[in-house]
């Protein structure tokens, strides 16, 4: 029976009914939706036309971050915690949650591996009986304090296994263990991708990264902090271009599990950065020097040949247009 429109029928009747007449093929699972990735991820998936359900605890996420997706009909928020079991109907799901900054991860670490550990066998579990394909995103951190350089996916990292970023760098790296364990043995569809630094509208401004921190500095004429000598590396990806290449990879052909390195190789020193932030932003901001935090990785660039080759993707946004926009969104919240 056709659908008849009235003239000036509210949008949200316009999309409600849309929903009803074209179910989606995907019911997505993003879990940590609610946060800095998962919320671009979240946006990119919905305006495809599917069917997402975002599950957070909001601990470093929140749901502000969704708010302008709300009124569509395809996106469910959920309040969960992932370390406990779920019991939900998917064919997909993008494995997130997890807090991302040092400031976060460190503030309570055993949950941190809780999270990627339990979280991770909790959402395993989950794929393995609706079989699901489902993606980690897991993180250059695997690679610890890197004694090759760029780093490809066959390097096995440099990792303190007891140091303040071990909660985050090992809690990772057995997630990814127990991925390639649960496609081994339950032939499980799998996918893992490295995320390199990345940036952009809606990170926490408090969340203690680099980019944010000088950002929100230069914008309140406070201080740039730079921890160390400023010399230490870091390759920054503008966040459009890792949601791109994240959805590539959940899209890509059967079989091809990863891991596989997303970033933008463009290398910077944490000196330059904060140059250029003062610069994009007019700040009349000083750079002052606080202590290295321990473990602090010296050099950070991904070689994403892989990426390249298997996903046809490269990152398009270079790091002063990104930085750009992430000006411009910051100036709208704190300035
Ligand atoms: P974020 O902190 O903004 O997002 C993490 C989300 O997970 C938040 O919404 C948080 O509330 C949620 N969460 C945390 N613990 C949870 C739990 N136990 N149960 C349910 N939800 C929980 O960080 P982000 O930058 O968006 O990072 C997203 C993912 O990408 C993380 O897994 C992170 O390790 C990975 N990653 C990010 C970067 C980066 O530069 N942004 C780099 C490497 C890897
Ligand atoms: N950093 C800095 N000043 C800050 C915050 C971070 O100099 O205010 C440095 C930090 O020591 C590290 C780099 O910037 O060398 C990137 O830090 P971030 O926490 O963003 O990410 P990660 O160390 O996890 O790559």
């Amino acid at each position: 029976m056709p659908i008849v429109l009235l003239a000036g029928t509210h949008p949200k009747i316009i999309s409600t009914v849309l929903y009803f007449k074209n179910p989606s093929m995907n019911k997505i699972l993003i879990t940590g939706g609610a946060g800095f990735l998962g919320s671009h991820l979240t946006e990119k998936l919905l305006k495809e036309g599917n069917d997402v359900l975002v599950v957070d605890n909001y601990f470093t996420g929140s749901k502000a971050n969704l708010e302008h997706l709300l009124p569509n009909p395809r996106l469910e928020l959920m309040r969960h915690d992932v370390t406990f079991p779920l019991y939900v109907e998917t064919n997909q799901i993008y494995n997130l949650a997890c807090p991302a900054s040092p400031v976060h991860y460190q503030y309570d670490p055993v949950q941190t591996t809780k999270t990627s550990v339990h979280g991770a066998i909790n959402m395993l579990g989950l794929a393995k009986r609706t079989r699901a394909r489902i993606l980690q995103a897991s993180t250059s951190e695997v690679y610890g304090d890197p004694e090759v350089h760029p780093q490809p996916e066959e390097y096995w990292g440099k990792v303190n296994p007891i140091g303040i970023r071990s909660c985050y760098d090992e809690g990772k790296r057995c997630a990814e263990t127990l991925f390639f364990d649960y496609n081994r043995q339950h032939n499980l569809d799998i996918k893992v991708v490295r995320i390199f630094n990345t940036y952009g509208p809606r990170m926490h401004p408090n969340d203690g990264r680099v980019v944010s921190n000088f950002i929100v500095q230069a914008l309140q004429g406070k201080d740039i902090t730079i921890y160390g000598d400023g010399q230490q590396t870091r390759s920054f990806c503008y966040v459009d271009d890792l949601i791109d290449a994240m959805v590539n990879m959940m899209n890509s052909e059967r079989g091809f599990t990863g891991p596989v390195n997303i970033g933008n190789p463009g290398e910077f020193t944490m000196l330059q950065l904060a140059e250029t932030v003062l610069k994009l932003s007019g700040s009349k901001s000083k750079i002052i020097h606080q202590p290295l935090p321990s473990d602090d990785p010296k050099q950070r660039q991904p070689n994403i040949d892989l990426a390249k080759a298997k996903l046809g993707w490269q990152p398009k946004v270079n790091l002063e247009d990104g930085l750009k926009e992430t000006i411009a969104y910051f100036r709208k919240i704190v300035a």
